[in-house]
């Protein structure tokens, strides 16, 4: 056996999807964007329903003109890392903006949300600490565990009460837990139940991180999350979120009630060895911050579509990945083909759905994954609805 073939598994993963001929599945090349919803993909226009940009802040006049603002007096790149000489008063203030919006101390600015997760779990947890993990949790996560040189220990995924249980077994040592989980899993759309796991979490005396990738600024009166939604943010040690979502950006940050945070910038890898994320991208970051706080009708434009969205697929006897209607939406399959021929049909009808199948998906599944943005129409919707429905005839 030599260097390049263990890559037997890939070679024949690309040459089944390649079988399909037409736009690939996977990585699939847009030709152009219009809008936050709509581009050339394979020479059709087609309306964008596997993207994350939950708000369709993306193409916003104002978030644009910050961008185009920003390069105009900052330039293009930092080309340094925050500790030398990336660190422009922008990130700063973005960072001031964040913490401030949570009434929290303190707020770390990272180059994208990977590096966020990375970076934030290696460094709060080390020798002789805890990291309770989510199972389903998203690569970032399972990634920065890796990094860190504390003990990791799985939990089923949402399950609360086999989290319990591995607390009780620690003792005393719930107290350097750090019990890591996602607001919303952005495989599967479902949400955490984050009431359940504030108390265990109190009862042990452990800490909590919360990656709000995909539920901030879609859940909560002012876009916090789903911490924010059930109303348990005060049990809450760290929020993570990332701006590449319902923000429009590219970058990553982690909020923090304790001050402690900022230590991490001295010894924490992936926010020392990496270029900061662009002036551009920081500049649009917060205006679309300053709008999603504010952007209670984005939420419920996002909310609406969710909900017909669900009813109708559930109606039409799609399986999906959660009965509670959230901007994700999964229809599942316990076969490849199914899926495969579902984001077919889908695409030859002109609408764009990511393809998911393993081993980057829980369980085994395959799945199609909708993704809906307050910037889709009625319109939208309904054509997306109509898709589903003739792929099922
Ligand atoms: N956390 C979760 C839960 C995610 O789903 C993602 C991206 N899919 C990330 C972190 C990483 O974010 P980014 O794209 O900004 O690197």
């Amino acid at each position: 056996m030599s260097l390049l073939d263990k890559f037997g598994t890939q070679r024949q993963l690309q040459e089944s999807l390649a079988e399909m001929g037409g736009v690939a599945p996977i990585a699939t090349p847009m030709d152009a964007i219009h809008s936050a919803t709509s581009a050339t993909i394979g020479g059709r226009r087609m309306i964008l329903a596997g993207t994350n940009n939950y708000l369709g802040l993306t193409y916003d006049a104002a978030c644009r003109a910050a961008a185009i603002e920003a390069i105009e007096t900052q330039g293009t790149g930092s080309t340094g890392s925050r500790m030398a000489s990336g660190n422009y008063a922008g990130h700063r203030a973005l960072e001031r903006a964040l913490a401030d919006a949570v009434g929290w101390p303190s707020c770390i600015v990272f180059s994208t949300g990977y590096q966020t997760n990375l970076g934030v779990i290696s460094a709060l947890a080390d020798t002789g600490d805890y990291l309770l993990v989510d199972a389903d949790s998203h690569a970032s996560i399972h990634d920065g565990c890796r990094l860190s040189n504390a003990t990791t220990i799985r939990f089923r995924h949402n399950d609360p009460e086999n989290l319990d249980r591995r607390l009780a077994r620690m003792g005393d040592d719930a107290h350097r837990a750090l019990i890591v989980v996602e607001g919303v899993y952005s495989t599967l759309g479902d949400r955490a139940p984050l009431k359940e796991i504030t108390e265990i979490k109190r009862r042990y005396g452990a800490w909590l991180l919360v990656d709000e990738a995909h539920s901030f600024g879609v859940f909560g009166p002012r876009g916090l999350g789903l911490s924010e939604e059930l109303g348990v943010l005060d049990d809450v040690d760290f929020i993570v979120g990332t701006f590449s979502k319902s923000l429009g950006g590219v970058g990553g940050f982690c909020i923090g009630r304790h001050a402690e945070l900022e230590f991490l910038r001295m010894v924490s890898r992936p926010y020392i060895f990496t270029a900061s994320s662009s002036p551009p991208s920081i500049a649009a970051t917060r205006e679309a911050l300053r709008q999603m706080l504010d952007g209670h009708a984005l939420r419920e434009r996002l909310r609406r579509h969710a909900e017909r969205l669900y009813a109708e697929a559930a109606q039409l006897g799609y399986r999906l990945g959660t009965a509670t209607p959230g901007p994700v939406a999964a229809l599942v399959f316990s076969e490849r083909s199914g899926a495969q021929a579902l984001w077919q049909s889908l695409l030859d009808n002109g609408i764009y759905t990511n393809l998911m199948i393993p081993p980057a998906t829980p369980a085994g599944l395959s799945l199609v994954r909708i993704s809906l943005s307050a910037a889709h129409s009625e319109d939208d919707i309904g054509h997306i609805i109509a898709a589903l429905a003739s792929a099922r005839c």
